[in-house]
């Protein structure tokens, strides 16, 4: 494929931009591959990715029953941090940070990271003490963030309200590395790139079982009719339960819609993300000058991608008194996507009772941050059977008792 540049732009422009290639082919299913990924999601588009690149595994399909990106990889509010409390959580999270920061250089595609810097505010006492203590945690794992003060906060975000009647600010966690990135940009650079090395995405196309024999994996059945594969990846985030059903095992996941807003577009008046978990809401300015707003899960089990009216309500409720400008802006759009949540609130990247078989899920309401780690540590445990990124997040550790516990870093907070 050629490569994007510059040059290239330039080149385009003068021939009215007749000569681009497509991004990605759009082929039919071959009768067997050596890997099948399931989900072309973020997660499942970086595994195959570094399958490739780091282990020259290239006779890859990419298996996705709506579009490439379509479910919670292009839902998201796009905050980026690896600011969490565990070892195992910020080992990863670091890692993916580190690949987003030359991830468009690396996959030749504008993924428009942003790395304008993060703050978790702290809103209550309670608040105040557990991110002191991740500021520590932090320090030790060398993530490097640092404690704001009340003032330091106002400077960084003028439009704050530090002295709000019920949660008055009272400090800040803040990640100068964070940020954001274009979350269809990041799925679309690793498609393409995936296409480049031969590999299939095959889009419309809907897994509806999964064959094995001897316990062992030897294929799955699809719209497309049936593919035979060596591996198998489970990258289907909110319909991991379903699709681990179809291989005979269970997995502690549960489905929960997630719901994100935009406002109208708007001077630039913010140029970093700001979380607020107690209230939960956060919010970061769009390079288009939309305020992306989210809050927290539905509070029962479903499988709809739109989430509940009420939230938005609760949500920009939350956001006015630390934000009173928010109380005059027109929200436009609402959308939502089918988080998969674990118990602790970490993933799981594992290994299944299935020879064969992987599963890479649980990202829950934060994944998006860390897909470049992700893929990069499943695809070594899918070449080499063990990876020390990810062999924290063994599926296993539910059974043994060894959580994960980021529930308060991660419970709804991105
Ligand atoms: C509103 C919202 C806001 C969020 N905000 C943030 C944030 O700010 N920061 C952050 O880090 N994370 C955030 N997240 C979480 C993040 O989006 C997810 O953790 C991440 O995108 C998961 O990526 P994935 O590749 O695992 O799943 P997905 O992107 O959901 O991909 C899974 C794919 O599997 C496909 N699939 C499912 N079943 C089948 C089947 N049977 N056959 C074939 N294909 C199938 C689906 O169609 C889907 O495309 C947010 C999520 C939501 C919904």
């Amino acid at each position: 494929m050629r490569r994007y540049s510059v040059f290239a732009v330039a080149r385009e422009g003068l021939r009215y931009h007749s000569g681009w290639e497509r991004a990605w082919r759009s082929p039919q299913p071959k009768k067997k591959y050596d890997v099948i990924i399931v989900g072309a999601g973020g997660h499942g588009l970086a595994t195959a990715y570094y399958l490739g690149k780091n282990y020259g595994i290239t006779n890859v399909a990419i298996i996705e029953k709506g579009w490439l990106g379509g479910g919670n990889t292009g839902r998201n509010t796009t905050i980026i941090r690896s600011n969490y409390l565990q070892d195992p959580s910020a080992a990863i999270y670091d890692k993916a940070l580190s690949l987003y920061e030359n991830l468009s250089q690396d996959l030749n595609y504008n993924v428009m990271f942003s790395p304008r810097g993060l703050i978790m505010l702290a809103q209550t006492h309670h608040e105040v003490r557990g991110y002191k203590r991740t500021v520590l945690a932090n320090q030790l794992q060398g993530v490097a963030t640092e404690w704001v003060t009340p003032e330091q906060l106002k400077k960084l975000v003028p439009i704050i309200n530090i002295d709000g009647p019920r949660y008055p600010v009272m400090g800040g966690l803040y990640q100068k590395r964070g940020g954001t990135a274009r979350h269809d940009a990041v799925a679309w650079g690793y498609a393409r790139a995936c296409s480049d090395m031969g590999m299939d995405v095959i889009q419309q196309c809907e897994v509806t079982g999964v064959r094995t024999e001897g316990g062992k994996v030897v294929g799955i059945n699809t719209t497309k009719g049936d593919i035979d594969c060596d591996k198998l990846g489970m990258v289907v985030a909110g319909h991991t339960s379903t699709l681990a059903e179809m291989a005979g095992f269970r997995l502690p996941i549960e489905s929960v819609a997630l719901q994100a807003l935009v406002s109208e577009p708007i001077k630039p008046c913010m140029d970093v993300v700001v979380m607020a978990n107690t209230v939960h809401g956060y919010m970061s300015q769009s390079d288009k000058g939309e305020m992306v707003i989210g809050g927290g899960t539905d509070s029962y089990n479903n499988y709809t991608q739109r989430g509940s009216f009420h939230h938005i309500e609760e949500t920009v409720r939350a956001l006015v008194e630390t934000f009173p400008m928010v109380s005059r802006l027109k929200m436009l759009r609402q959308w939502g996507g089918i988080v998969d949540m674990t118990g602790d609130r970490s993933p799981i990247l594992s290994k299944t009772p299935v020879e064969g078989i992987f599963v890479n899920c649980g990202w829950g309401t934060g994944g998006f941050k860390a897909i470049p780690g992700s893929g990069w540590g499943m695809a070594e445990l899918m070449a080499k059977g063990h990876s020390p990124l990810t062999a924290e997040f063994d599926m296993y550790r539910f059974r043994e008792g060894k959580f994960i516990d980021e529930s308060v870093a991660a419970g709804v907070a991105h």
